[in-house]
């Protein structure tokens, strides 16, 4: 069957953007949001259907989750559900609200803090205007074994926005884990007990390593070197 094109006015416009993302941009390619603006003159708020679309598992990076992207610059990595089709384009289920008590429960177990940005309810932002409203999200989380969950996480307002697409990949994380020294394990341990880096001795004798004048920075890199000979 042959797609739609991306420039039929009579669809949706989140369909259309899924379209011209296959059409016109094509997995594993960049573009940017003057270019999507360019392409839908007449849609009003196409930056946010083509961000709707990770709800329907379409895969867009922006800089925050690809680091090799600019600002203005996202990848379409890879293609979601066929939301073209009527019927495919449905919000998904997992967006049922949340009761009370689990809601309570979450912000709890995360210490009534912003996971992402550490800020705590009623806190002002570093400018002093805006005070922080704490948020649960449903966070997609993609299991070692490649399932999805969904888990809950406390996030301030801020930090939630345009963050309908985040997702997590514990498998990852796992991995980066145990690609870690048996002493980068125990620092990362502490870090996690104590729920927030403190200094180890690495940042310690780094820390005080660079203020030394030049002579003195050469006896340490002199003395290393010995060490390791
Ligand atoms: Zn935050």
């Amino acid at each position: 069957m042959s797609l739609p094109s991306w420039r039929d006015a009579g669809i949706g416009s989140m369909a259309r953007a899924a379209l011209w993302l296959v059409q016109e941009v094509g997995e594993d390619n960049i573009f940017t949001k003057a270019e999507l603006r360019e392409a839908f003159p007449d849609v009003a708020q196409i930056d946010r259907r083509m961000r709707d679309l990770r709800d329907h598992d379409w895969k867009i990076s922006t800089s925050r989750e690809d680091p090799t992207l600019r600002q203005q610059e996202q990848r379409f990595v890879a293609q979601g559900a066929e939301v073209w089709i009527p019927g495919k384009s449905k919000a998904p289920k997992h967006k049922a609200s949340l009761t009370a008590t689990q809601r309570a429960k979450v912000l709890d177990e995360d210490g009534y803090l912003c996971r992402t940005c550490g800020i705590a309810a009623g806190e002002s932002y570093e400018e002093g205007i805006e005070q922080a409203v704490l948020n649960v999200a449903r966070r997609k989380v993609i299991q070692p074994n490649g399932d999805t969950a969904y888990q809950l996480v406390t996030e301030c307002k801020r930090c939630g926005a345009g963050s309908s697409g985040r997702q997590a990949d514990l498998g990852r994380v796992l991995e980066q884990v145990a690609a870690l020294s048996p002493m980068e394990q125990r620092v990362l341990a502490g870090w996690i007990a104590a729920d927030r880096r403190s200094l180890s001795p690495l940042d310690k004798v780094w820390g005080q390593y660079r203020t030394l004048p030049e002579p003195s920075r050469k006896a340490v890199a002199d003395a290393l070197d010995g060490a390791n000979d």
